[in-house]
């Protein structure tokens, strides 16, 4: 058994009134788990904008702490500060402020084109109010020019006033460990939670990796590769790997792990029931 760490989970707002209900009966039995939060995420530019407040409004004050995702990109400072005195307005004090990434095509970065921009407003907006949750890139994140300035760029983003971080998913523990070596080294101690992908698709989890600069390793893209449609195989393959994975962090030193739970139940909660962290 692993030691005791936080957990958190995340969730996308649904499109349909249907798979929002079912949302409703997987946080019932995720909250089962005693998580330190449910995220909320938000398209960028605002595209998700009425959906996340449903969704947040669905869960807020049921328990677990809801935090919302805000990005920048796109948004402009009014906009913004609606939603923070909306969220303020409601009792939430966790966000994860984010640049996010506009749909290609449109173009033009906004009032605050980064997200330590944002992070900076919301400090100015509303002081020690909210707790602010960055985003963090063990592999890189895809645009920026080196791996030497994603992490000066980070370290600017926690020295604006994040209180701790969460990452990118990734399969390989060591890039998690080098990462916060090398922030430490800037002088950056905010907590990184790892963020962990569940595997239960292989075409899904290709596509999210393409997606997002994450690599997964060759030795775990063969072994999906000769499962082929046996979706049974790829989801036992895949709670080993995470569970794996999740123990080595957890005994390297991790703070908390965070699940983006595609919003599933399953496979997060067995993962954390075998991590012992229920
Ligand atoms: P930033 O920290 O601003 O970094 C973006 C890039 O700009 C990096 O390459 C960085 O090195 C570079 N950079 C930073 N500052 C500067 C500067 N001053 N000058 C020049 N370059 C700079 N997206 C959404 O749209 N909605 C969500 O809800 C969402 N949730 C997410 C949750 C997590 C945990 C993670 C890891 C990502 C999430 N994303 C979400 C995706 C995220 O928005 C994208 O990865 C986006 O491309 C970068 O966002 P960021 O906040 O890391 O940006």
């Amino acid at each position: 058994m692993s030691k005791r760490v936080p957990i958190s989970f995340e969730f996308f707002p649904s499109k349909t009134d249907a798979g929002a209900e079912k949302l409703r009966t997987v946080h019932k039995e995720l909250q089962l788990l005693n998580p330190e939060f449910f995220s909320v995420t938000y398209g960028a530019g605002g595209s998700t904008r009425e959906r996340t407040l449903s969704t947040l409004n669905d869960f807020n004050g049921k328990g677990t702490p809801v935090a919302p995702h805000l990005s920048c990109i796109g948004d402009d400072k009014a906009r913004i500060t609606e939603l923070l005195d909306i969220y303020k307005s409601q009792g939430i004090d966790r966000i994860v402020a984010l640049r996010g990434d506009l749909p290609s095509g449109q173009v033009g970065l906004g009032e605050l084109p980064y997200a330590q921009d944002l992070v900076r407003f919301i400090r100015e907006h509303s002081g020690d109010y909210f707790n602010i949750e960055v985003a963090a890139y063990p592999e890189m994140h895809p645009q920026a020019d080196s791996f030497d300035a994603d992490i000066k760029r980070f370290c600017e983003k926690a020295n604006a006033g994040a209180n701790s971080a969460i990452t990118q998913f990734f399969f390989n523990p060591d890039a998690y460990f080098y990462f916060v070596e090398r922030i430490q080294k800037e002088g950056v101690n905010i907590p990184v939670a790892p963020g962990i992908m569940p595997i239960t698709n292989a075409s899904n989890l290709i596509r999210f990796a393409d997606g997002t600069g994450a690599e997964i390793p060759r030795w775990i893209r063969k072994q999906l590769a000769a499962y082929g449609d046996d979706v049974e195989s790829i989801k036992a393959f895949g709670h080993e790997v995470n569970l794996k994975l999740c123990e080595r962090l957890i005994e390297g030193g991790a703070p908390s792990l965070h699940f983006y739970t595609m919003n599933q139940t399953e496979p997060n909660r067995q993962l954390v029931l075998d991590l012992g962290l229920a």
